[in-house]
């Protein structure tokens, strides 16, 4: 069931417009708002669970399929040499919408970036 308020669900249902990257059953990816970092993506569950801690284990492939394939798609697009897969959990680790998603920011060397 769709969160009311949810931007994600939003996004998922078709309330709001947005351009895919990839889409799989479960899952799918889009350009983050913010392109700070050249290219960064966000994969984002179809369905509203709000951390990793309630994704059902059966769709941990799917997640992986469309991390791998947006990943692929990012590295043609931008050129990238490489790329960071981060999910903030909960708001104490900077978690802003309280629906499941990851963030993908292709690398270049140099660049000057320290995610970790
Ligand atoms: P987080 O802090 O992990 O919850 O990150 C939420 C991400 O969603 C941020 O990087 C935002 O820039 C991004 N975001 C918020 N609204 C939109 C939107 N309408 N389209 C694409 N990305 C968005
Ligand atoms: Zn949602």
């Amino acid at each position: 069931m769709p969160e009311k308020d949810c931007i994600f669900c939003k996004m998922s249902f078709g309330e709001i417009p947005v351009k895919k990257i990839y889409e799989n059953e479960n899952f799918f990816s889009i350009p983050d708002i913010n392109q700070d970092i050249k290219g960064h993506a966000l994969v984002i569950s179809k369905k509203h669970f709000a951390t990793v801690l309630e994704l059902p284990n059966s769709i941990g492939s799917e997640l992986l399929n469309c991390i791998k394939n947006t990943s692929l798609k990012l590295i043609q697009e931008y050129d990238a040499e490489g790329f960071n897969i981060v999910s903030n959990n909960f708001e104490s680790a900077g978690q802003l919408v309280k629906h499941f998603h990851m963030h993908i920011l292709p690398r270049k060397k140099d660049d000057g970036l320290k995610i970790i």
